[in-house]
């Protein structure tokens, strides 16, 4: 077995890791940064304290980025990137706003567009600004892989980029920052962290340092996203899914994601279902899938302390239910039309990195499935 792996960001975590933004934006002699966030932490104030502590060099903010951020969001912080010559970038945020700061990061030479680089293949630029991600869900994992997922909603398209050029210099981990999740949020990006752990496993590029990071993260997950969303104020639990959060993005980073990912790319972007709860929605229809065929599938089930395939797929279904997370498509009423859109939609890429072929009769009965 031949394979690769790489982790070039530097993490730190735990409670308050925050307090050491500014001694490595000094030691790294950056000298002019932005700080990317979210209304949310202008609001509380924790944007606005970040920007008055004069070690932290930073010289100014953008809130410019939408939930699934889009091409255009990006490319407006690329302008301001050149204009202002800033040097580097602090992201504060959930995956949408560490994407869109990755993104815009190689947007610095001269003046061009991040849609040159969005599904086309061309290879984004290898200058870019160093970036901090400073993650405050649980979630993605962004702060350590070399994804941006961006949205073209004139286009329509919702997809990922990958280059060496997006792993952020520094991710900090703090728990303390997703305190705030509210209990929609809590829900939703922790089951993205389940299918990143479940779908790095047994991803066609798996591989042995990541099939551990992923049992060690889907663990954490299934013994604590009951807790933190019955008790949001569990520090404990918060503490444990923002580990896991972390580490399933260490887990997925190298095999990418699979056949979950790629429909939930449709779904989100033609129905609006948040990302994570996007992805819940497939899961267990692909566990059964991926069962029936693929070893590694049961191997997982059995390492997650289940008795088959077809059990942990139960437990995924019943997790989402106790999450209150979507587990059908009726209430948007799907037409034929649009069932037929939704599976071409979700040919994606990453649907061949599915250990298990996914044809059109499979995306048939999924959504079958779900619409009826
Ligand atoms: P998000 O970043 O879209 O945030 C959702 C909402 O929660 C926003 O309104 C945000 O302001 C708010 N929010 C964030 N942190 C908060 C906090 N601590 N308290 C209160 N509110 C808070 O959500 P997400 O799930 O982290 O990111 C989803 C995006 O990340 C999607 O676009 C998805 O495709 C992408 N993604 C990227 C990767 C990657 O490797 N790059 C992996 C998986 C998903």
């Amino acid at each position: 077995m031949k394979w690769y792996y790489e982790q070039p960001v530097k993490i730190l975590f735990g409670d308050h890791k925050i307090q050491e933004l500014s001694e490595i934006i000094q030691k790294e002699q950056y000298k002019k940064g932005i700080l990317v966030t979210t209304t949310h932490f202008i609001k509380n104030g924790f944007a606005g304290q970040l920007l008055d502590d004069k070690k932290n060099n930073l010289a100014d903010i953008f809130a410019g980025f939408s939930p699934n951020p889009d091409v255009e969001e990006v490319n407006r912080l690329g302008e301001h990137l050149r204009k202002e010559k800033i040097d580097f970038i602090v992201a504060l945020g959930g995956g949408s706003v560490i994407d869109g700061a990755k993104a815009a990061s190689v947007l610095i030479e001269k003046e061009t567009s991040i849609q040159k680089y969005h599904n086309t293949g061309e290879k984004v630029p290898k200058k870019h600004l160093p970036l901090i991600a400073i993650s405050t869900t649980a979630g993605t994992g962004s702060e350590v892989t070399n994804v941006s997922v961006l949205t073209n909603r004139k286009q329509g398209i919702k997809a990922p980029i990958a280059s060496e050029s997006f792993y952020p210099q520094y991710a900090i981990v703090d728990p303390t920052l997703t305190w705030s999740m509210p209990q929609d949020l809590t829900a939703s990006a922790g089951i993205d962290v389940l299918a990143h752990a479940v779908e790095g496993y047994w991803s066609r590029l798996h591989q042995p340092i990541c099939d551990v990071l992923a049992v060690y993260a889907a663990k954490l997950v299934l013994t604590n996203i009951r807790t933190v969303y019955k008790d949001p104020n569990n520090q404990a639990a918060r503490e444990k899914m923002a580990a896991a959060s972390l580490i399933a993005g260490l887990a997925f980073g190298q095999p990418k994601t699979t056949a979950s990912h790629a429909c939930s790319f449709p779904l989100t972007n033609l129905y609006h279902i948040p990302h994570g709860e996007a992805c819940g929605l497939t899961l267990d229809f692909f566990i059964r899938l991926n069962g029936t065929k693929d070893f590694r599938t049961r191997e997982l089930s059995s390492q997650l302390g289940f008795y088959d395939y077809e059990q942990f797929a139960d437990a995924v279904q019943k997790l989402k239910r106790d999450l209150h997370l979507r587990t059908n498509l009726t209430d948007f009423h799907i037409n034929e039309e649009k069932k037929k859109e939704l599976i071409r939609l979700s040919h994606h890429a990453n649907l061949k990195n599915n250990p298990v072929e996914v044809t059109d009769e499979d995306l048939r009965r999924l959504y079958d499935g779900l619409c009826d």
